[in-house]
């Protein structure tokens, strides 16, 4: 009867699980995973999220009205070694990486976290692990402690089955135009349209290697996507893989509900400009402006934002730019100020500079579609809002993220972007000209043009919608997941006190 008592005692204990999240610290990365952990508080799980200060700071507002709900969420921060590898204090995030030199020290820093991190973990001694890709050495965390690791790969399955076939058949190497091997649809690309990293060995090739060897020492992976979006490729990653996988997105939707949550999500800046832009698009038709972002990585030239502008100009819609301040040079900005004031004049477009509190934009009723670069979390919050795309892909995986959008989904009208190169490395000339760009956004804002595409793309929007309700596809998963969580932590205690 002591036996019989105590694994009653583990019964309760086991209801409740401690896991830690380790996210990557680049938003595309953090923004999901963090929305991914605060899902699991709401739950019952007792969610720690391991990350730096000044990357904290981007999310704690989120957290902290979670914990005031009463959910078991926290943040541990360890202290980024931005002395050891040369940046300035703060500097902490893939995204203020202004040149390859920082992004260099950036990923040196990242790496380094290793060595507080994985320490904090033995410590911690969590039931499960929830780690970016980037982040292998947490297999090794995870065995010690005879616990699973979730590898949390923060794109498309299809991104995913594309990539694992062009690297196991190598098609590339012997010709530069071909159709993706082992698909369950015909996927044409150009070599030109594959990773960087692919088509020439470097350092990143051994880094995403060791990620990919991860994948399978990993107890099983977890995906920011949902059925009804890629069920042939999510059936595909699992025969292939051989591994177990979740799919339980789109997370976005599911824990930023209110609009301040939504405008408040991954990011620390002051939105003075809120009030502005809202007004502005208040007064504009249902589904007539256009947003234009791309990912919070790219940088553009000059050239480019002046190819952008004009085409924008010229296609006669309305839209909303987002600009980094650091895109272009001194005469960009100069170019940038005077197109800003032209476009406050003719009241057809408002410009973003900075940062965009993308997820509130998406969902306003007078966005009727988007120009993205591809990024997955970019997509998916697109998709739940139910809008068409432009695709513009510019580097890693985004370009067969166009081809799901284009080809398997359409729902996405591509502007002809021909090269896979990140921004660090573009030349000055740029790589889609103003009518090019004007021709797409026609094709895609022009009612009768689209209305077959918006048709598909306000379906996926419904279909995002129901999946993560209760008894929704999403939703299920979840659940399973965290029973099987529990499970394994009942067994695991169960061995302990048998042995
Ligand atoms: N994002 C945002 N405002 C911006 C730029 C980006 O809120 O001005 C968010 C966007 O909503 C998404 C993430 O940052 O959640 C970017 O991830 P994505 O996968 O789209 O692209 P990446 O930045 O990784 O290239």
């Amino acid at each position: 009867s002591t036996l019989f008592s105590s694994k009653l005692a583990m019964k309760t204990e086991a209801q409740q699980l401690n896991i830690i999240f380790v996210p990557y610290l680049a938003p595309g990365h953090m923004n999901p995973m963090v929305d991914t952990a605060r899902l699991f508080a709401r739950y019952g799980v007792n969610v720690t999220i391991i990350t730096t200060h000044a990357n904290a700071l981007t999310f704690q507002k989120a957290i902290d009205s979670d914990f005031s709900c009463g959910y078991h969420i926290r943040t541990q921060v360890v202290p980024f070694p931005a002395a050891q590898v040369g940046l300035p204090d703060g500097v902490e995030n893939i995204k203020d990486g202004t040149s390859l030199k920082m992004l260099g020290k950036l990923g040196q820093g990242i790496s380094m976290l290793e060595g507080q991190i994985e320490p904090l973990i033995q410590d911690l001694k969590p039931d499960c692990l929830v780690t970016d890709m980037l982040y292998p050495w947490t297999v090794d965390s995870a065995a010690k402690l005879g616990i699973p690791r979730l590898y949390y790969y923060s794109s498309s399955y299809f991104s995913s089955c594309a990539g694992y076939f062009i690297r196991k058949h190598k098609p590339h190497e012997s010709t530069h135009k071909f159709s993706i091997p082992g698909l369950p649809h015909n996927i044409e690309v150009t070599t030109l349209q594959l990773e960087e990293w692919l088509r020439t060995k470097n350092e990143t090739t051994d880094t995403l290697n060791v990620a990919y060897e991860s994948e399978t020492k990993s107890y099983a992976t977890l995906y920011n996507s949902f059925h009804e979006l890629e069920s042939d490729y999510e059936q595909l990653y699992k025969s292939t893989l051989g591994i177990k996988c979740w799919s339980v997105g789109p997370v976005s939707a599911w824990v930023n509900k209110g609009d301040e949550e939504k405008a408040n999500r991954g990011h620390k800046e002051d939105l003075a400009q809120e009030s502005e832009w809202l007004n502005w698009l208040n007064s504009k038709q249902n589904e007539s402006v256009l947003y234009v972002s791309f990912g919070s990585l790219t940088r553009l030239s000059y050239a480019q934002i002046v190819e952008i502008a004009y085409g924008l100009e010229n296609s006669g819609h309305d839209f909303i730019l987002v600009i980094r301040k650091k895109d272009g040079d001194e005469d960009g900005h100069g170019f940038l100020q005077e197109f800003e004031q032209r476009m406050k004049e003719s009241n057809n477009g408002y410009i973003i500079w900075n940062w965009a509190p993308q997820l509130l934009i998406l969902n306003h009723p007078a966005i009727g579609g988007i120009v993205t670069h591809c990024g997955w979390n970019s997509i998916l919050e697109s998709v739940s809002a139910g809008l068409p795309m432009i695709t513009w892909p510019m580097f890693a995986e985004q370009f067969y993220n166009e081809k799901l959008l284009a080809d398997v989904l359409k729902i996405g009208v591509p502007v002809g972007a021909t090269e896979n190169k990140f921004w660090a490395t573009v030349g000055e000339d740029p790589v889609v000209g103003r009518e090019e760009i004007a021709k797409a956004v026609v094709q895609l804002m022009g009612r009768e043009e689209s209305k077959e595409m918006r048709r598909r793309a306000r379906k996926f929007g419904d279909d995002s919608k129901k999946t993560i309700e209760e008894g929704g596809s999403s939703y299920n998963n979840l659940m399973q997941l965290l029973d099987e969580l529990k499970s394994l932590k009942i067994s695991r205690s169960l061995e302990k006190l048998t042995r």
